[in-house]
């Protein structure tokens, strides 16, 4: 996978759409004081998802849309294409089904960045993880900008290590890493949250089992009353019965006596 052409229109000082063709050989780009040489190295960091305004030597990122000159009003946007040419088939995976791959980057005024591979629409982190895969890369030690190999001389052994692992080309690996590490962070905190939910639940299950035995307990309790409410209507109907017998008897005998003492009241007449 080559760089083969950068094109900017209306990135800083490239008003009008101009390409640099990166050959063979191109090692790199001269020029008097304020040409625009700085603005090249920048475009190319920025289409590579550069995302610091500082780094592009602006307040903010809209700082990289043409501002205007006394002859010329500003632009509204900015775009930069990188092309690659991957007639090797070395990109990604993901992104390695064509011969050249057109990567766009464009910067509306209060609209902000859009991210375009082929044509087709792509997140900020599909493209910085395209270069980090391929070694390279908005943040790539191996871009040097002004001051910055007298930096590197007086860096630190941690920042220069980045210069070796990108020329072992595992900087994609310690992106992914990174990100592996947010997801582990990320999952961490979730099975924290699980925890607390699963100790909410235990209580609650602790409260409803106690109100089930109560249910259970009431139902029982419920049962035997209307037994026991049967066998107390049951016992007074039975004693009604036997008070209605015994009346029955007393008045048949009261009956007999009655008509005993007429037949006798009508025999002494
Ligand atoms: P030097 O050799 O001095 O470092 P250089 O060739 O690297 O210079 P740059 O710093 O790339 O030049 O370009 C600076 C030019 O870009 C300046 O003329 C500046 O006015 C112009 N410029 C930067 N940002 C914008 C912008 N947003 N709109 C218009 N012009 C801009």
């Amino acid at each position: 996978m080559r760089f083969s052409r950068l094109r900017l229109n209306g990135f800083k000082s490239f008003v009008d759409p101009t390409d640099l063709v990166i050959a063979d050989g191109l090692t790199g780009v001269v020029g008097p004081n304020g040409c625009g040489k700085s603005n090249l190295l920048e475009a190319l960091r920025w289409v590579m998802g550069e995302n610091r305004p500082t780094a592009m030597r602006g307040g903010g990122m809209e700082d990289v849309i043409f501002a205007g000159a006394s002859s010329r009003p500003a632009r509204n946007f900015a775009e930069v294409t990188l092309a690659l040419d991957n007639a090797d088939r070395t990109a990604p995976a993901a992104f390695n089904d064509a011969d050249a791959l057109d990567v766009v980057r464009r910067i509306t005024r209060d609209a902000g960045s859009a991210y375009k591979l082929n044509g087709r629409d792509v997140r900020a982190r599909d493209v910085q993880m395209l270069f980090a895969d391929a070694s390279t890369g908005a943040h790539s030690p191996a871009l040097v900008r002004q001051g910055q190999i007298s930096e590197l001389i007086n860096a630190k052994p941690q920042k220069r290590r980045r210069i070796l692992e990108e020329a072992a080309g595992i900087s994609g690996l310690y992106q992914r890493r990174h990100e592996a590490e947010l997801k582990l962070n990320a999952t961490e905190g979730n099975l924290t949250r699980v925890d607390d939910v699963v100790e909410q639940l235990a209580t609650q299950l602790a409260s409803l089992a106690r109100q089930a035995r109560q249910a259970a307990r009431y139902r029982e309790i419920g049962t035997q009353l209307r037994h026991a409410e049967g066998l107390l209507l049951y016992r007074r109907w039975r004693e009604a019965e036997d008070a209605r017998a015994a009346a029955d008897a007393t008045l048949r005998t009261r009956l007999t006596e009655a008509a005993a003492a007429e037949r006798v009241a009508a025999g002494s007449d």
